[in-house]
Parts: structure tokens; C-alpha cells; sequence
């Protein structure tokens, strides 16, 4: 780590933008933890005695932090180990348990891969998968979902917030129209949680997942919300053991990371509405300095429904893995490396319409808790001058600057 001393304010390098896959526990959150690890280490499922009853407690507390976070009660709650296993076990679980009533599940071409791989093998092994698409921001129509229910229809699972664009889903109507069809409604909301406004009921949501490490909170721990009333949600359980969680998910509760999951869900609901407008000043002051210095550059995603950290840009004529390469100081990710053994083309970005070589030039900027308007500005910097860099020695650049140069239509010698 560097620092680098700018006047008064001493900017720890490498800055960290890239909130969006994973965040740094908040200490406050590791404080609450500590004790669950060395004094209060009971099993939570003992009943039997006060190591356990004073896990138990804790255990019920957290559940209670997370139920309040998303406006939901404390026994629609059910600890996973992040959101991937709640995305499977929501869609798995109702694939199962509905069965009899019909084979039909919508997603759509956006979603998360746990949401996509899950639907990709339950399509393999007999269920009927409609994936819809999005529009060119990112965003699914309430009308191309009304498109595709029949009878069949038995769950639709729609993004809150896409975690590579930010945009944001109009998942109320989504839900009203799933509950006007007796369908049931699942939202991976590991992105919106803590950072725009979201509550299951009146969000009409009945299956919503969640995880601990991108609420600044640990890893390895997540929550599904399971509506238990105005549908009574059923799920096929994904492990089965001693039956905790209410049968839906066996394996000793996970007791530290569980009470992180809790507080870190609690602060991210009370300081959300301060915290986002603080994001939202960041994140603007971010595009304008970029676009500013830096020509040809375009917003991916929807422009105002969009999560208020989350900045996608494509930088025409670069590769983003180079142009990241290229500003070592700033941890931010490319359209182009969403899983690490995988450099293709960011299927978010494809979906929208954008050609291999604009979702090739994209880069993710995430925003988070811990971003300064220091390190803000270090970054506009870093980015102006490493494209200034590339583009100067790209022949494709050339060719283009040089005849915009002489378009006398955009108005430059
Ligand atoms: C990060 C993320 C996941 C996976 O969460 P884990 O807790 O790491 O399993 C799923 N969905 C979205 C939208 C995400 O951003």
C-alpha cells in the first residue's frame, strides 16, 4: 500500500471501486462478530443448556435485524450461505414443491448466473425456462413478462438491481402482476439492499435473497426471505440434515456470521438514506469528471434508475482489460472478466444490445461506504490520463480522431 500525501489528505493506495463484488466488512460489524467466536460459541440448535440458549438469542436477534431490513417478520428469515445458495434454493425449491400445479419458470437475460445456471439446468432436466429480454438500459418490461405467463407459469425470478449496470427493475409491478397470477415472484436483491428503498410487502415480493458480503458484512452467509402468508411459500429443502431454519435449510447455524449478517443489514437500513444521496453526489461528480476529460465515452444502464453507486462505462475504441491494466492504483472491474477463467464479453452488456467490442471497452465503477471524494477525484485523474495513454498509441483511435478532425458538422479543426 502507498500513500500519497495531497495536501492535507492522505490517500491510501490502491483505491477499491469495485463494491459491487464484494465490500469491506465494516468494523463495527467485525466488533459485534468477535464475541460469538471466543465467549459465546454455543450451538445454536442445543437447547439444553446456556452456551447454546445465549447462541440461540443471538441467532433470533439477527434474524429480527434482517427481517427489519426488508420489511418483512423474523420467521420469513432463513440463514443460507450466501446468495447464490438462496437464488438455488428459491428457485429450486418452488421448481420442486410445484410440480403438480406446473413446469414453467421466467428469468431474464440479465440476471445473475446463479439465477441463470440454476434455470439453465432446471431446463435441462424437464422444467420449460422462458428467459425475456431487457431493453438496451438494462431493464426488464413489466409487459414482456405479462407476455409469457400461462397456466403453466409457477415462479418468475427478476433482478431488484443488476450487479454489473446497476439498473434498477420495476419489481413491484413485476410483483403485482405475478400475485394478479397466482405466480410466485422471486428477487435476487444482493445489489439493492441497503442502497435504494425495498420492502417485501409492499414490493410484492415472495422469495427475495440477500448477501452478508455485499452489505458490508461477511462472507459465506446470506438470507432468503420466505413469504409465509398471501402465498404461503413452499420449498423443497436443498440439504437435508438435522432441519434447522425451519426445515428448509439443516447445517449448524453459522452463529459470528450470522450476527454480521444481522448488523450489517441493520446498518445498511438505517443509514441508507443518507449514505445513498452521499453515493449518488459521488458517483455524478465521478461520470462529469470522466466525461469531461475524456472523449467518447458512453453510460451503460439506465440513466437515473440505477443503483447510486454503480457507474458502467464504455470507452470506445479500448479494450477494458487493458485500460484497467493500465490504472494499477484504482481496483475497479471490466465488461469483460465477470468470472475470472472467463474472459468473454459480459452476457449484462450483450443482452443490452451493445456489440462485442463496446462491451469489450466497458469498465465498473462500484462506489461504496468507504469511497471519498479524494479518492474520487484520484481516480478521474487516473482514468483521463491511462485512456490518453492508450488511445495515443491504438491506429483505430487514430483513424477515427483524426476524421472527426476534419467533420465539420461536430465543429473541430
Ligand atoms: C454477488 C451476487 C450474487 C452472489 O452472492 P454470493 O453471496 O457471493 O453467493 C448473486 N446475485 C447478485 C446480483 C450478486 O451481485
Amino acid at each position: 500500500m502507498w500513500l500519497l500525501d495531497l495536501g492535507l489528505d492522505v490517500l491510501k493506495l490502491p483505491i477499491y471501486l469495485d463494491n459491487h463484488a464484494t465490500t469491506r466488512t465494516d468494523p463495527r460489524v467485525v466488533e459485534a462478530m468477535l464475541p460469538f467466536f471466543t465467549e459465546v460459541y454455543g450451538n445454536a440448535a442445543s437447547i439444553s443448556h446456556r452456551f447454546g440458549w445465549e447462541a440461540g438469542e443471538a441467532v433470533e436477534r439477527a434474524r429480527l435485524q434482517v427481517a427489519g431490513a426488508i420489511g418483512a417478520e423474523p420467521k420469513e428469515i432463513i440463514f443460507t450461505s450466501g446468495a447464490t445458495e438462496s437464488d438455488n434454493l428459491a428457485i429450486k425449491g418452488v421448481a420442486l414443491a410445484m410440480k403438480r400445479k406446473g413446469n414453467h419458470l421466467v428469468t431474464s437475460a440479465a440476471e445473475h448466473k446463479a439465477v441463470l445456471d440454476t434455470m439453465k439446468r432446471l431446463g435441462r432436466e424437464g422444467w420449460e425456462v422462458t428467459v425475456v429480454p431487457c431493453d438496451e438500459t438494462g431493464r426488464v418490461a413489466v409487459d414482456s413478462i405479462a407476455a409469457v405467463l400461462c397456466e403453466r407459469t409457477i415462479l418468475v425470478s427478476i433482478m431488484a438491481a443488476n450487479n454489473e449496470v446497476g439498473t434498477l427493475n420495476p419489481i413491484r409491478e413485476i410483483g403485482r402482476l405475478c400475485h394478479d397470477r397466482g405466480v410466485i415472484f422471486h428477487t435476487d436483491a444482493t445489489q439493492a439492499v441497503g442502497k435504494v428503498p425495498l420492502g417485501v410487502l409492499a414490493d410484492n415480493v415472495d422469495l427475495l435473497s440477500l448477501s452478508g458480503h455485499k452489505v458490508y458484512g461477511p462472507k459465506g452467509i446470506g438470507a432468503l426471505y420466505v413469504r409465509r402468508r398471501d402465498p404461503q411459500v413452499r420449498l423443497v429443502p436443498q440439504l437435508d440434515g438435522g432441519g434447522h431454519e425451519r426445515g428448509m435449510r439443516s447445517g449448524t447455524p453459522a452463529v459470528p456470521l450470522i450476527v454480521g449478517l444481522g448488523a450489517a443489514a441493520e446498518l445498511a437500513a438505517r443509514e441508507r438514506p443518507d449514505e445513498s444521496r452521499r453515493l449518488l453526489g459521488l458517483r455524478e461528480c465521478l461520470h462529469a469528471g470522466i466525461a469531461e476529460r475524456v472523449a467518447d465515452v458512453c453510460l451503460n444502464g439506465h440513466p437515473t434508475e440505477r443503483l447510486p453507486g454503480n457507474l458502467n462505462l464504455s470507452f470506445a475504441y479500448l479494450d477494458g482489460e487493458a485500460l484497467m491494466m493500465a490504472m494499477r492504483d484504482v481496483a475497479v472491474s471490466s465488461g469483460a472478466a465477470c468470472t475470472a477463467a472467463n474472459p468473454e464479453p459480459s452476457h449484462v452488456l450483450l443482452a443490452m444490445g451493445l456489440n462485442e467490442e463496446m462491451a469489450r471497452a466497458s469498465l465498473r465503477f462500484g462506489l461504496g461506504r468507504f469511497s471519498t471524494s479524494e479518492e474520487i477525484e484520484f481516480t478521474i485523474n487516473a482514468v483521463a490520463g491511462a485512456v490518453e495513454r492508450l488511445r495515443a498509441h491504438s491506429a483505430a483511435w487514430a483513424v477515427h480522431d483524426r476524421s472527426r478532425a476534419f467533420d465539420p458538422a461536430i465543429g473541430r479543426i
